[in-house]
């Protein structure tokens, strides 16, 4: 039987406009979930910052953009530093559309890594729901997440079982991985391109051990993303040959996914307990085998020796060495097992799971009262 048609509020990350790339994966994860959800039936109002952009259009979908300033990025701040909302901060007004809306929906779906929803899920108890896109990194934000994880358990879900360890849980996480719209990314079979790299230009990345990668190799490294933090983008620059890195910019996914799928193997070489990694399966999606570090989301999404190797964190011998063997990964099994676990759809699926027991739960819990 088709699930019952929900109406469903989907709050957007306080960092940079959907399309700025500011917000890092997050912005992929709700386009791509919007869409995902529109298919299986259900009804969506998306509250984003204002110049926020959605590649479609359906009758499903209103959106309502809202001015302000963008919330520093937890990622970037030292982990005993306290909350933070700037002068005309952007957070709060997108919150205040929701609890105007709310009781005219099923449910909200909050993605913003921010004190401030979390909180609010002590007042508005059964309806907002939460997809924690990060580790822990700062003491406050942990001691938030695993407070509401012990009082609404069924409310909070997370991209991958490492990253959701970051917090104190007293049940099994929920798990709901991420998706990517199938229809944007194309298979290349050429394993005979570059090595390739991708994501915010950020010290958490550590874009140098991939740079050190193709260095040893004596390759160039395609590197793709927003610049976020230029003294290290030219820290890393002045490190190495000149001519090493080819920086190809922040493209959009048509763009992008047509450049990275020519790569014969991506490199992922994240610092942090990565929550997921989109850049690690956008580059399956086009048949490009990874080479991780065995650390959070992409230490789950690579199975060794099959769609990509995973290698010791920090161990860039073992790196170079992977790298030297990747054409024993099939990339048609890559592309085979983004389709399988990834898609738009297979995440929506899991993402309608996951409220509708939590709806349901609480409506036991609520008769039961
Ligand atoms: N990305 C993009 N164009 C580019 C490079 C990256 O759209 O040229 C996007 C990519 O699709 C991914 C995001 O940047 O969704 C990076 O997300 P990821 O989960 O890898 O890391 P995060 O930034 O969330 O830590």
């Amino acid at each position: 039987m088709k699930n019952k048609q929900l109406k469903l509020i989907l709050v957007s990350t306080p960092i940079g406009y959907l399309g700025s790339g500011r917000g890092g994966g997050v912005e992929l994860t709700i386009i791509s979930l919007i869409k995902g959800l529109i298919l299986l039936g259900h009804k969506i109002i998306l509250v984003a910052p204002e110049g926020s952009k959605v590649p479609f259009e359906s009758k499903n979908l209103e959106i309502i953009l809202v001015g302000g300033i963008d919330q520093p990025s937890w990622q970037h701040q030292k982990e005993t530093d306290p909350v933070i909302i700037p002068f005309k901060s952007v957070l709060p007004k997108l919150w205040e559309i929701v609890i105007d809306l709310v009781n005219q929906s099923d449910a909200v779906i909050n993605f913003s890594y921010d004190w401030l929803p979390l909180w609010l899920t002590k007042i508005q108890g059964n309806k907002i729901f939460h997809l924690i896109s990060m580790g822990a990194e700062s003491l406050v934000m942990k001691e938030t997440i695993s407070e509401i994880a012990q009082l609404f358990p069924s409310q909070l879900a997370f991209h991958s079982r490492r990253q959701s360890k970051d917090y104190f849980l007293n049940q099994d996480p929920i798990i709901v991985g991420n998706g990517f719209d199938i229809e944007n990314y194309f298979f290349n079979d050429n394993d005979n391109g570059p090595l390739g790299w991708a994501g915010r230009i950020a010290p958490e990345k550590g874009l140098e051990d991939a740079v050190k990668v193709a260095s040893e190799l004596g390759e160039k490294l395609l590197v793709w993303g927003v610049i976020e933090d230029k003294e290290y983008a030219s820290r890393i620059e002045y490190t190495f040959k000149k001519d090493i890195i080819e920086w190809k910019g922040f493209l959009p996914t048509n763009q992008f996914q047509k450049q990275l799928g020519k790569c014969r193997a991506f490199i992922n070489t994240p610092k942090w307990n990565e929550a997921y990694g989109n850049v690690v399966v956008e580059a399956m999606a086009c048949g490009v085998p990874v080479i991780a570090y065995d650390l959070g989301g992409p230490g789950e999404l690579i199975e060794d020796g099959f769609n990509g190797f995973l290698v010791k964190p920090n161990d860039i011998d073992a790196m170079i060495e992977a790298t030297r063997s990747v054409s024993k990964i099939k990339r048609r099994d890559c592309r085979d097992w983004f389709e399988k676990k990834a898609s738009n759809k297979v995440f929506a699926e899991r993402v309608e799971n996951w409220i509708n027991r939590g709806l349901n739960k609480n409506l036991s819990t609520n008769l039961q009262d």
